[in-house]
């Protein structure tokens, strides 16, 4: 799957796109000890799973008219829920707060099968946006825990996809936070012992906690597959590629989006200097770009491209103006709508176009 270019004969990427109002000429032009230049990693940004979220409240808007409501944010980026607010989209934290008989969209972060009942005690019709990738975690855990295997779940105490897959079976998980956890770790059967992991953690930092959870119970099983998503890795594998030959990163992300959170750790653990994380380009300081000639630049698995094309923008206006792009692998993994969705578009001139399936499959 990997394919990389090497950062000599990768492809320049132009800058001829319309500027964004207020954020011309805020950064100064400052001379660097190299020539000024920007390693664009790619993979980067939206992910099928986001893709498909994102299209599936905006399909929801459109058929039943607004307002939709969503439970959490649909996908952790700012940017990407103050525009469905826009359309009309109601963001709530609990399905309580939803009017009976309301169209609510579940994250894709995934649910707890306990809001899934409340969602339907309460009349509500549900659109399940979870992303395929945390749902097959979901029926890991509840086929282990079918088994009666304790469930170590690799990852961060209250994320919601921690929790809607802790949700799934509760008396048999443990959540493992980090690797400094795992002495304390209890377990009633150390022979019967299998991990799984959020979908969004750094591969490097899971991997020593599984070593330890190994050292400790040695019978540990594997997941079936890997846990962490194919889009979460390969952000990161494209990042720790730039990061060796960047002084400064900046990864283009929300604070509550783990994947972007972790591009940032990925990144000062591979060589860059320093590594920042802003939700818009206008976050970024004079100051980080003191003496800096190679900056890496990328973005988180919910943030769309115009976020990180007004980012080159203000990087050229400070003189980063050569833009190469680091390629590390080729995605062209797509998914359906959720199946209510479908159900409910189905002779629709819109599920026609779709063929049922998300905006990238349709080749936009
Ligand atoms: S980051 Fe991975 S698990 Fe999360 S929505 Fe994207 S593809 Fe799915």
């Amino acid at each position: 799957m990997d394919t990389v270019t090497s950062t000599t004969d990768a492809p320049r990427i132009g800058l001829g796109m319309p500027r964004m109002p207020g954020v011309r000429g805020r950064l100064k032009d400052i001379p660097a000890p190299r020539p000024k230049r920007v390693l664009l990693a790619a993979p980067r940004g939206y992910c099928a799973g986001v893709d498909r979220a994102v299209i599936a409240v905006e399909k929801a808007l459109e058929h039943y008219g607004a307002p939709v409501y969503v439970r959490k944010q649909i996908v952790h980026n700012i940017h990407v829920v103050t525009e469905l607010e826009k359309q009309g989209a109601i963001f709530v934290d609990e399905v309580d707060e939803v009017p009976e008989g309301a169209h609510v969209v579940f994250s894709a972060h995934g649910v707890a099968p306990a809001v899934v009942n409340a969602a339907s005690d309460r009349g509500l019709h549900a659109i399940d946006a979870t992303c395929p990738l945390v749902t097959k975690v979901h029926r890991e855990a509840v086929r282990f825990a079918r088994d009666d295997y304790e469930i170590l779940l690799i990852g961060h105490e209250g994320h919601e996809e921690v929790e809607g897959t802790a949700g799934e079976a509760p008396d048999h998980v443990t959540l493992v936070n980090s690797p400094d956890d795992v002495p304390n770790i209890e377990v009633r059967d150390p022979e019967k012992v299998v991990w799984l992991s959020q979908t969004t953690l750094s591969v490097d930092e899971t991997m020593e906690t599984v070593r330890r959870l190994r050292e400790r119970f040695p019978n540990l099983q594997d997941p079936p597959s890997d846990d962490i998503c194919y889009a979460t890795q390969n952000r990161q594998v494209a990042i720790k590629k730039v990061a060796q030959e960047a002084e400064l990163v900046i990864v283009v992300g929300s604070a509550n989006s783990s994947n972007s959170v972790r591009l940032v750790e990925v990144a000062l653990e591979n060589g860059a200097k320093a590594a920042y994380r802003v939700d818009y380009s206008t976050e970024i300081k004079q100051e980080w770009l003191d003496g800096v000639s190679t900056i890496g630049v990328t973005s988180g698995a919910s943030v769309p491209e115009g976020l990180v094309k007004e980012v080159l923008l203000e990087l050229e206006d400070a003189g980063y103006g050569e833009v190469t792009e680091v390629k590390t692998a080729e995605e062209d993994l797509m998914f359906s709508l959720p199946k209510e969705l479908r159900r409910d578009l189905s002779g629709n001139r819109d599920a026609r176009a779709l063929g049922g399936r998300t905006r990238a499959n349709a080749g936009a």
